[in-house]
């Protein structure tokens, strides 16, 4: 069986990301989203297990300790990592995986997995990330300035990224990272290596044949 492609999904909050990564994962067969670790609350409406697992500090720190992240890193004032064996079991059994994950993450994993396929989310203005950062208008402008610096110093980082996809029709975007993906899967080292059989009866005659 062939191992799984690992995709990193980056983007500020605000871009849409989990609500695209959602739907894409929906319409694709053989990929799923890693549940990270991470020490910030639960909000309101959030399940421990589905949307992260929500640990401790002091099991945070145990976990750094005990190398069992793949990445980790502090993000907003809290940490926030990806499970090394949760991953690695999961490509190991073919599936693709996705890491929604901050700047500083995608470039731990990169140095690790040069094969990790890499996207970044942009909103489609200025303004348009301001009202989604504004919410329901329920905090102030303070408030909204700092989550404003946030989104500007994660998009800083784009182009460290393989793929750049803008969230402004939604079902556009969705179809863009469906149509990234179906892209990757046909890659001629992933696709080859899965059709030996086939290629050694269509190229007998050849010689050398890799
Ligand atoms: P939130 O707390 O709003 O769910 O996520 C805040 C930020 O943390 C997002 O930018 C998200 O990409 C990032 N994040 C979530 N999980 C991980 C993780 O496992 N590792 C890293 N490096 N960043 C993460």
């Amino acid at each position: 069986m062939s191992q799984g492609t690992l995709y990193i999904i980056s983007a500020p909050s605000g871009a849409g990301k989990t609500s695209l990564v959602r739907e894409l994962v929906a319409a694709t067969d053989n990929i799923g989203v890693s549940v990270s670790h991470t020490t910030r609350h639960r909000r309101t409406g959030e399940t421990d297990g589905i949307n992260y697992h929500f640990v401790d500090e002091p099991t945070f720190e145990a976990m750094i300790q005990r190398h069992e992240f793949f990445e980790h890193a502090w993000v907003f004032d809290r940490h926030y990592g990806t499970s090394r064996i949760e991953v690695e079991k999961r490509l190991s059994h073919g599936e693709d995986v996705i890491l929604e994950i901050d700047w500083q993450g995608a470039r731990q994993v990169r140095q690790q997995m040069q094969e990790a396929v890499s996207i970044f989310i942009l909103p489609p203005s200025r303004e348009a990330l301001r009202e989604r950062l504004a919410g329901r208008g329920q905090d102030d402008a303070v408030t909204i300035d700092r989550r404003m610096r946030d989104a500007i110093s994660e998009m800083s980082h784009f182009d460290e990224y393989d793929y750049l996809v803008i969230n402004d029709d939604f079902a556009t975007a969705v179809d863009e990272l469906k149509g990234l993906i179906g892209a990757e899967r046909l890659r001629m080292t992933r696709v080859k290596a899965a059709n030996h059989a086939l290629i050694g009866e269509l190229l007998s005659e050849v010689e050398g044949l890799r």
